[in-house]
C-alpha cells in the first residue's frame, strides 16, 4: 500500500495520434497542482512513441494497453515488451476485454507479465470475475486462479513492485459500478493471497487498483478505502474533465 495514489486512463482503442496529443497538452495545463499522485495514461499502441516524446514525465506516466512476451520474430501485428521499452513505465496486462474478445487465457497473461518484469515495466495485472462467476460466488476461486496463474515465477522482491487491478467484469464499461464494500472485501482476498504466495511485506506492499465504470461520482468512495490504492479508469478518462476531477479526487484523498 503506498500513500501516493496511482490513477490509470484505460484509453482502449480510442483517440487518434492528433487527439491523444492534444488531449495530453489540455490535461498536462489542468494538472500542474498534482504532484503527490502519481497520474498514468494508456494511449493506443500507435501514440505511445509520440506520446513518450511529448510527455512531461514529472506529470505522467505512460502504460501500454497490451505487449506480447517474445522480444522480435514472426508474430504479425504484436508489439514487444522489448520494443516499449523505455517509452512505457507500466503496461495493462490481462485485461478483460484482452482475455474475453482475444482468448488470452493465464498462461498468455504469465509469459506477458514476465516479460514486462524482463524490461523493466511495471505490470498492472488485470484480474477480476464475469457476472456468471459472481452469481455463482466464485469471485475468490477466480481471484485466487487468476493471481496465481499470472503471478507464477516471479520473486516476492518483483511482485511487491507490481498492480493489480480488480475489475469485476459485469462492472466495465455497464455504469454498474462495484459497491465499495464488495470492492474493500476483494481487495483483502487479493492481499491475501498474495500474502499466502510470497508473505506479508509483498502483500503489504504490491499496489491495488479498482476499475469498473469509475467516474468523477464515485471515485472518492473507492479512494477511501485503505487497502485500494488508487484507480483504472476506461470510458471517464476519455474526457480530460471527468479524468481531471477524478486526479483531483485522489489528490484529496491523499491528503487525509
Ligand atoms: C477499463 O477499461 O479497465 C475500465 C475499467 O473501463 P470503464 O471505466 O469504462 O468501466
Amino acid at each position: 500500500m503506498s500513500n501516493k495514489k496511482l490513477i490509470v486512463g484505460n484509453w482502449k482503442m480510442n483517440l487518434t495520434v492528433h487527439e491523444s496529443s492534444l488531449y495530453l497538452h489540455k490535461l498536462g495545463g489542468a494538472l500542474k497542482a498534482h504532484r503527490s499522485v502519481e497520474v498514468v495514461l494508456a494511449p493506443s499502441m500507435l501514440a505511445v512513441q509520440s506520446m513518450s516524446l511529448q510527455v512531461e514525465r514529472k506529470l505522467f506516466k505512460l502504460a501500454s494497453q497490451n505487449l506480447f512476451w517474445k522480444d522480435e520474430g514472426a508474430y504479425t501485428g504484436e508489439v514487444s515488451a522489448h520494443m516499449l521499452r523505455g517509452l512505457v513505465s507500466y503496461a495493462i496486462i490481462g485485461h478483460s476485454e484482452r482475455r474475453h474478445i482475444f482468448g488470452e487465457h493465464d498462461k498468455d497473461v504469465r509469459n506477458k507479465v514476465q516479460a514486462a518484469v524482463r524490461h523493466g515495466i511495471t505490470p498492472i495485472l488485470c484480474v477480476g470475475e464475469t457476472a456468471h462467476e459472481r452469481a455463482a460466488k466464485e469471485t475468490t476461486g477466480v481471484l485466487h486462479d487468476q493471481i496465481v496463474g499470472g503471478l507464477a515465477n516471479l520473486t516476492a522482491d518483483e511482485v511487491a513492485e507490481l498492480v493489480i487491478a480488480y475489475e469485476p467484469v459485469w462492472a466495465i464499461g455497464t455504469g454498474d459500478n462495484a459497491l465499495p464494500a464488495d470492492v474493500e472485501r476483494a481487495a483483502h482476498i487479493i492481499r491475501r493471497q498474495v500474502e499466502h504466495l510470497y508473505g506479508r511485506e509483498t502483500a503489504a506492499a504490491v499496489r491495488v487498483l479498482y476499475g469498473g465504470s469509475v467516474s468523477s461520482q464515485n471515485a472518492s468512495s473507492y479512494l477511501a478505502i485503505t487497502a485500494i490504492d488508487g484507480l483504472l479508469v476506461g470510458g471517464a478518462s476519455l474526457k480530460v474533465k471527468e479524468f481531471e476531477a477524478i486526479v483531483e479526487a485522489a489528490f484529496a484523498a491523499g491528503k487525509r
